[in-house]
């Protein structure tokens, strides 16, 4: 049978050159797209990575790509750009994701697309394929994951496949790229062959539906609508199962058409209700499902009861989700994580810090006194450093989150956390956006808020999105650690994860708050698939570790240097009046003049000194310079902000300082770190001792355990950081969400801050 006309074949694929002008033609790059597309997990990103040697980013968990990422991949005398789309299980759009991945099917129309299966669970899989086919795409099948198949004692006869189904299938192993120059070689020859006239293929959907279907196709044909991008049965098809994206497209195009395959549809469906009691899509999916099952048992696969292995991650799931030791060893598992941070990463970090010791040290005298040195010790070697003295721990954080992410851990996590989810009026989805946003430690917020794409219902999206940012992203873990090393040395790991969980909680009761006032609406259900567990690859822990690790070192040494130099210049400039200066010399001689010549001599050449005389007299300078510099930096332009401020800020304990380095926070929230290193190293009591910051705050008299506390509070929650809103306001689609989470987070922090600060100082009064 055919579906449809040559002419509209042709259309269908607008832009493909026909077959009859040869492969000279059609060797033009834009027409050499092909594309990855197949259900969540099933491998289309380890597979891209092989093909085109990028380094994306692999997860075990569903929902990781929703954004198309391409690559370039080159076979033979031809360069084909391959396209990694989103994970889908149908392309009738539900998710946002299947929307991504069927809008540039039907819209950008590549030349062929690789459908990534997963061949241990095939069955489920051939469902998208079977779409792919109905909608006329020339597809590959890659039978990806053989080796788990093999393992689970599933064997699949690739040829038989492709006889049955009319397709190419090429079984590989994504992961080692085994099969993957087979894989090419099909992609090639069906690049030659996209142009050509072949059968549609179709399935029949019994008697009812596809009598129903050959009339609406018919109409559709006849009408010439929408069918130059996509054949029309499979449009018929998309109005049986009620797809909503493309009814509201013909309502537009062609209201009268539209409305009249509606009123099919409708009867149609009351037909079906009343004689067996179903609907047409359900109907729909059951053939398909039916169809698949019919084509496995054809010798196509062969499962040997090999139950040890079958069921080994389900005889896992049994302990690590169970109910009651499910929860705990996630604890365990995540506090295992920070212990094993910080324990591995102390000796590198201590390095760091003497090379940026010894970094300032060698600018100091090397460089002549004055402005240059002051930018480079005070506004670059400290700014930067600060930040890049964190990536040991940092990096063996993403270490420990890419074992747990690659084994699948990760999912579990979310399911175990789905059910504490929907009493809070989130979705199971939230869960992962949550932990990329740093949930368990390290991640960002703004992959974070775009992982929310998974999620169906607007209101909870947008109760996730708003919260997200809540937890500890990897600028703030600099901060935090920063804090903790200062005041809370002895419990270190201890305290992290208390604040990881008092992440949670904030997170979880303003997204409560949030859904029974301003985003009140029902909740939808979650089903999420659990992938299996698997063995992390050496490879993949090293790409993961190294392409976040990468990011913020790399951002340290773009973004961050850049704003440490101008809150530097803002925390220099205007400086000081010449009179007030010239009160600091006055001052200067009058103490010198106080001493004997020899101890001044002393003073000036020794760098150790000794005697009672000398000290007293290094002592009393070093007072007068810090109280200049000190002066200087309240006078600064930051300073004056930071002072304005400081007519709230006393309320939650900040100083003026702080405040400086709050304000820097917004642009990306590392330059807390760096702005206070700067503020501390400007004011410096003897430059010429360096001190790492978190010892300089230990010792200062202006701190206190109760205000790093206040101060963490606040800096976990307030505005998130600019590049987030900036997402925000993307993601929502409004600026009003964007200045929401800005002005909320802000007076939301600001009063927790407040109440810590305050409430602590009263207890400790009296006690
Ligand atoms: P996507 O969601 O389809 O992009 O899937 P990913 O590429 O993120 O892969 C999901 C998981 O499957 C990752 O943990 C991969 O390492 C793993 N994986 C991918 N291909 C293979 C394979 O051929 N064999 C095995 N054993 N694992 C694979
Ligand atoms: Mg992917």
């Amino acid at each position: 049978m055919k579906a449809l006309a040559v002419e509209d074949r042709a259309q269908f694929f607008g832009k493909v050159v026909p077959a009859a002008r040869g492969p000279a033609s059609i060797n033009k790059k834009q027409d050499m797209r092909i594309a990855l597309a197949g259900n969540p997990n099933s491998g289309k990103t380890t597979l891209f990575n092989t093909l085109t040697g990028a380094r994306q980013h692999v997860g075990n968990y569903p929902g990781v790509t929703v954004e198309k990422k391409e690559g370039w991949s080159r076979h033979g005398e031809r360069d084909i750009k391959i396209i990694d789309l989103p994970g889908a299980y149908s392309l009738t759009a539900y998710s946002q994701e299947e929307i991504v991945a069927r809008d540039y099917l039907v819209n950008e129309k590549p030349r062929v697309v690789i459908n990534v299966t997963d061949a241990s669970n095939l069955e489920r899989n051939l469902y998208l394929t079977c779409q792919f086919l109905e909608m006329g795409i020339p597809t590959i099948i890659a039978l990806n994951m053989m080796d788990v198949a093999r393992q689970r004692g599933i064997t699949i006869d690739a040829d038989k496949l492709s006889q049955l189904i009319g397709v190419p299938v090429v079984p590989v192993i994504a992961r080692s790229g085994k099969g993957k120059d087979a894989l090419m070689a099909a992609v090639a020859e069906a690049i030659d062959r996209a142009g050509e006239v072949r059968e549609t293929w179709r399935i029949s959907y019994g008697e009812h539906i596809d009598s129903m279907l050959a009339g609406m196709t018919e109409k559709i044909e006849q009408n010439g609508f929408l069918n130059e991008t996509c054949p029309a049965r499979w449009l018929a098809l998309k109005y049986l199962e009620n797809d909503a994206q493309v009814m509201e497209k013909g309502r537009r195009i062609n209201p009268r058409l539209a409305e009249e395959l509606e009123r099919s549809v409708r009867e149609l469906t009351g037909h079906l209700q009343q004689t067996v009691g179903s609907y047409p899509e359900g109907i729909i999916a059951d053939q398909r499902y039916g169809y698949i099952k019919s084509l496995l048992r054809q010798g196509v696969m062969n499962r040997q009861h090999d139950t040890e292995r079958l069921y080994l991650s389900d005889k896992i799931d049994q302990v690590l989700t169970n109910r009651l030791i499910g929860p705990l060893l996630m604890f365990a598992i995540l506090f295992g994580l920070y212990q094993f941070s910080f324990t591995f990463s102390e000796i590198p970090v201590s390095w760091l810090e003497s090379l940026f010791s010894w970094l300032g040290g060698m600018a100091d005298t090397l460089l002549a006194d004055g402005l240059l040195k002051s930018l480079v010790i005070s506004g670059i070697i400290d700014g930067v450093g600060g930040v890049i003295g964190f990536v040991p721990i940092i990096m063996f954080m993403f270490l420990g989150i890419a074992v747990l992410e690659d084994s699948g851990y990760l999912a579990r996590v979310a399911f175990m956390m789905d059910k504490v989810f929907s009493t809070f009026g989130l979705h199971g989805n939230s869960v992962m956006s949550y932990i990329i946003s740093g949930g368990i430690a390290g991640g960002c917020a703004v992959p974070g808020v775009m992982a929310t794409r998974t999620l169906r219902s607007p209101r909870e999206r947008l109760a996730t999105i708003l919260t997200a940012p809540f937890m500890n992203c990897g600028a703030k873990l600099p901060v935090l650690i920063l804090l903790t090393s200062a005041f809370f040395a002895a419990n270190q790991a201890q305290f992290l994860l208390g604040f990881t969980l008092l992440a949670w909680v904030v997170a979880l009761l303003v997204a409560k708050l949030l859904r029974s006032t301003i985003l009140r609406g029902a909740s939808t259900p979650f089903v999420m698939e659990l992938p299996p567990y698997r063995l992390p690859t050496l490879r993949g822990l090293f790409i993961h570790t190294w392409e976040r690790t990468w990011q913020y070192i790399r951002k340290a040494g773009t973004v961050i240097l850049a704003i440490s130099i101008l809150l530097w210049a803002m925390m220099t400039f205007p400086g000081l009046s010449a009179t007030e200066k010239e009160k600091f010399i006055e001052q200067r001689a009058a103490t010198l003049g106080m001493y004997a010549p020899e101890v001044i001599a002393l003073v000036a050449e020794a760098d150790e000194v000794t005697g009672p005389d000398a000290l007293q007299l290094k002592e009393e300078l070093a007072r007068i310079e810090a109280a200049q510099a000190g002066l200087a930096l309240r006078q600064s332009f930051a300073g004056r902000i930071g002072t304005a401020l400081e007519k709230i800020s006393w309320l939650a304990g900040f100083d003026w300082r702080t405040n400086i380095a709050l304000v820097g926070g917004f642009a990306a929230k590392e330059v807390v770190v760096s702005t206070l290193g700067t503020a501390y190293s400007l004011g410096e009591i003897d430059p010429e001792e360096t001190t790492s910051l978190a010892d300089t705050l230990a010792a200062s008299p202006d701190w206190s355990p109760l205000k790093a506390m206040a101060l963490i509070v606040f800096i976990m929650f307030y505005a998130p950081c600019f590049v987030t809103v900036v997402c925000i306001v993307r993601e929502s689609g409004s600026w009003k969400w964007g200045l929401f989470s800005m002005a909320f987070n802000t007076v939301f922090a600001f009063s927790l801050a407040t109440a810590v600060y305050q409430l602590g100082s009263l207890v400790l009064a009296r006690g």
